[in-house]
């Protein structure tokens, strides 16, 4: 589904990523791990096509209608309608939108994209309704303005909503986990596990372990100065726990 290769990316004149290779097939959970810094955000923000990097070489190609095309040819929006989705390591406020029509706008565009129809507003209630109950998210989030005044706690179970509502072939949690206690982290990892199926995958980045016991990645992939140095099964998360990135960094 994804194919990055060689990913050089630079923003001004900084190089943080420095040749990353990466694949990804559906059905899969990718996890990606590494020290502040290391170039994580960067990788997720380039692949959903944010336009403050430059990308210096390399390719990013991804599965559309069967066929692998080149992603970076694509305009964020683009990338989004075609099933790409980034949950944000610091979700941004939109003050004077509700979450409600904010959600029903973007599965609009989405669905129309897609050969899919629109939903009216009674319509996209009740499909609303059966995430809300899915995901046990309170149904008083949808009048609220996005993400004002939301905890952090909230805005990450919000970013887990607009996944679910919308669907995405290919996502890209950045830090889902980071501020979350231990109740909030089980609950955004149950409603992660809910909504993986073979059909999609998830790049979940992370700084700490904890949350991959709860959502099993089948590769981990550890990000240092801007390349991966080391690629491993779950226990490879096991290792970083119990003995740090150090050692892996020589
Ligand atoms: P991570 O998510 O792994 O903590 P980032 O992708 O956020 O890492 O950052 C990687 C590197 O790129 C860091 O050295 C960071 O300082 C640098 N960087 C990120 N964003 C910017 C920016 N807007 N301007 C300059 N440097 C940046
Ligand atoms: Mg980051």
């Amino acid at each position: 589904m994804l194919e990055v290769r060689d990913l050089h990316v630079t923003r001004g004149d900084t190089k943080i990523l420095k040749g990353i290779d990466l694949t990804v097939k559906e059905g899969e959970v990718h996890a990606i791990m590494g020290p502040n810094g290391s170039g994580k955000s960067t990788l997720s923000k380039v692949i959903a096509g944010h336009p403050d990097y430059t990308i210096s070489s390399g390719s990013i190609k991804y599965e559309i209608n069967f066929k692998m095309k080149d992603l970076l040819e694509l305009e964020p929006d683009e990338r989004a309608r075609e099933g790409v989705f980034l949950a944000f390591q610091y979700p941004i406020e939109i003050p004077g939108v509700s979450n409600f029509e904010f959600l029903r706008a973007a599965f609009n565009s989405i669905s129309s994209h897609q050969g899919g129809s629109e939903m009216d507003v009674l319509e996209f209630q009740d499909y609303l309704n059966s995430k809300l109950s899915k995901l046990k998210v309170d149904s008083g989030f949808m009048s609220r303005e996005v993400n004002v005044d939301f905890s952090g706690g909230e805005k990450k179970r919000n970013e887990i909503l607009q996944m679910a509502v919308l669907n995405p072939r290919l996502s890209l949690l950045d830090e889902i986990d980071s501020g979350l206690d231990i109740d909030a982290l089980r609950e955004v990892a149950s409603g992660i596990n809910l909504l993986k199926d073979p059909s999609n995958a998830l790049i979940l980045i992370t700084h700490y372990e904890r949350i991959l016991e709860y959502v099993v990645p089948n590769f981990i992939h550890i990000l240092y100065d801007g390349k991966i140095i080391k690629s491993g099964t779950a226990d490879l998360a096991r290792e970083i726990e119990d003995r740090g990135y150090e050692h892996l960094i020589s």
